[in-house]
């Protein structure tokens, strides 16, 4: 059954905590991407491919949401990175690799699998600005970030990719989608023409011109540094915001399979009930603002601060009850009999 962006949004919120308008976006993005080839398949239209772009730092929900996003849609997922492709000497087997996981990801079905999701993160360290231009060479020299870059668009475009296992890989109807920080990216959207001029006065019109000026549009995505040809594949640009500490907080405790309701039951299953008081998230969600990686450092802090109490608690079964009230105090134990 198909789902509505609505309906995909829902699905998101189950797991993803936040970014909302990147929820949308993706909803929207995902759904006509599958209406048309629905329309390709039944009408003969021409399919012209949006792929996708988040923008955002990193350990904010950019892989998350892109494979949540595939759960909801109940198809394969992989994911790849801009970076190691563009060390890699033969991009073109690179790339056939990550093919083959979406295969084995669908079990062996190929058509399964040409209808699956390719997350390719660092797309922004594709950038030839951001590479020194190097002493040696010169001319007509192309930057492995370059090649890489082309490499993507043959298969965004949905070229068929030979396997040399024999056989093709269909990409038309594989969905790509691209994340990377863009760091300075806001400084190139201020530099860039903005349509203020044509403004009314009137409070909605501008709303609606500032929205539109705070796109990223291929243009920047150019003067960041991407070859045209494939700025312009990517015209969708989701941005995805860094975690508040509130955010982190809801991370901890929220989603379906929030760190707080994983280890509730891995105590539960010794018959322990594990309780954390909210002031404590709050101490782990600042030390996590602090290391700067997103949401990323919260389970090492989070598994550190229970590890006294998951080494204790299997050798005492009269434990009934660990409680954290601080993130630098030990936990207090509590059996079932009083004292
Ligand atoms: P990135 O933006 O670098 O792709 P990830 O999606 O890989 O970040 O997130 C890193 C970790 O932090 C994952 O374990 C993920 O579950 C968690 N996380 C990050 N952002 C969110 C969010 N908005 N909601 C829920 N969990 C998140």
């Amino acid at each position: 059954m198909e789902l509505t962006p609505r309906q995909i949004v829902q699905f998101l919120d189950r797991h993803v905590v936040g970014q909302e308008e990147a929820k949308k976006q993706i909803a929207v993005a995902v759904h006509t991407h599958y209406r048309k080839l629905g329309l390709a398949r039944d009408q003969g239209l021409e399919l012209v491919k949006s792929n996708v772009l988040l923008v955002g730092p990193t350990g904010t929900g950019k892989t998350l949401l892109c494979e949540t996003l595939s759960k909801a849609l109940g198809v394969p997922f992989v994911t790849a990175n801009a970076t190691s492709l563009a060390q890699s000497e033969y991009v073109n087997e690179e790339i056939e690799v990550i093919l083959m996981r979406l295969i084995d990801k669908a079990g062996g079905e190929l058509i399964r699998a040409q209808r699956g999701i390719v997350f390719i993160d660092e797309i922004d360290k594709l950038s030839d600005k951001l590479k020194a231009p190097p002493e040696a060479g010169g001319g007509a020299r192309t930057s492995a970030g370059e090649r890489v870059q082309h490499a993507l668009l043959k298969i965004m475009e949905g070229a068929p990719v030979k396997l040399k296992s024999g056989g093709h890989f269909d990409t038309t109807e594989t969905l790509f989608i691209c994340g990377g920080a863009f760091v300075g990216i806001d400084e190139i959207l201020s530099q860039t023409h903005t349509f203020g001029f044509i403004a009314t006065g009137e409070d909605d019109n501008q709303k609606i011109l500032d929205r539109l000026n705070a796109r990223i549009k291929p243009t920047d995505l150019f003067r960041y540094g991407l070859i045209p040809e494939f700025a312009g594949r990517l015209p969708i640009v989701a941005r995805v915001r860094p975690l508040t500490r509130e955010m982190m907080v809801r991370i901890m405790t929220e989603p379906q399979n929030a760190l707080y309701k994983q280890f509730r039951a891995i105590f539960a299953a010794d018959g322990v009930e594990l309780t954390i008081a909210p002031q404590v998230f709050e101490q782990i969600a600042d030390l996590a603002m602090e290391y700067k990686a997103g949401a990323r450092s919260l389970r090492g802090i989070f598994e550190e601060m229970l590890m006294p109490a998951l080494y204790l608690v299997p050798d005492h079964p009269e434990v009934k009850q660990v409680v954290f009230t601080s993130l630098f105090d030990e936990p207090r134990y509590l059996g079932s009999q009083p004292g």
